[in-house]
């Protein structure tokens, strides 16, 4: 089982998750579970369009590596549609976790090393997931959201539909 981030900003953004969601199907494993999706308001930059994220289980019979292959080529494949238009990357796939794998090489960090520190990722982990327990920090997904210290909005934004 691989828990996988989905963030986009740009273009049609709902779409965007469905079609990305698609291709997993289709390409890395069974979708499992989908948390609702979230919307992040930009900080900083506030001129950036805000963020939809969605958090999805999936069973693959993938190695680590070959998921990494399989989600760089959706996302770029997805990238590709919108480059004419809007020159930015929409799609933004993470591999959070798999499994109770530690796994670091140059290309791969598994857990994901930010995870913890995002609300943007635990708030839509914490909804389908709030039991796992990190490998590293040993905390379930519910302990890491209340010592996490990012402060950003993450809102509810609509179920699955
Ligand atoms: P980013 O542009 O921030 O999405 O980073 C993409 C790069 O992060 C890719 O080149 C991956 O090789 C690397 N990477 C390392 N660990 C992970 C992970 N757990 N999930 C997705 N990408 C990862």
């Amino acid at each position: 089982m691989t828990y996988l981030l989905l963030g986009t900003n740009l273009g049609d953004r709902i779409q965007m998750l469905h079609r990305a969601i698609n291709l997993i199907a289709e390409r890395v494993g069974t979708v499992v579970l989908q948390s609702s999706l979230y919307e992040t308001a930009p900080w900083g930059v506030t001129d950036q369009p805000a963020y939809l994220n969605q958090v999805l289980v999936v069973e693959t019979q993938l190695k680590p590596e070959e998921l990494l292959v399989q989600t760089q080529a959706i996302e770029q494949e997805l990238g590709r549609v919108r480059l004419e238009k809007w020159g930015a990357r929409v799609i933004d796939i993470d591999i959070l976790y798999y499994d109770q794998l530690i796994l670091q090489t140059d290309t791969l960090t598994i857990p994901h090393p930010y995870l913890h520190q995002r609300r943007f990722t635990l708030v839509p982990l914490a909804e389908i997931a709030p039991d796992f327990v990190h490998p590293i920090l040993h905390k379930t997904t519910v302990e890491l959201l209340a010592d996490c210290e990012d402060g950003s909005e993450v809102i509810l934004f609509s179920s699955n539909e």
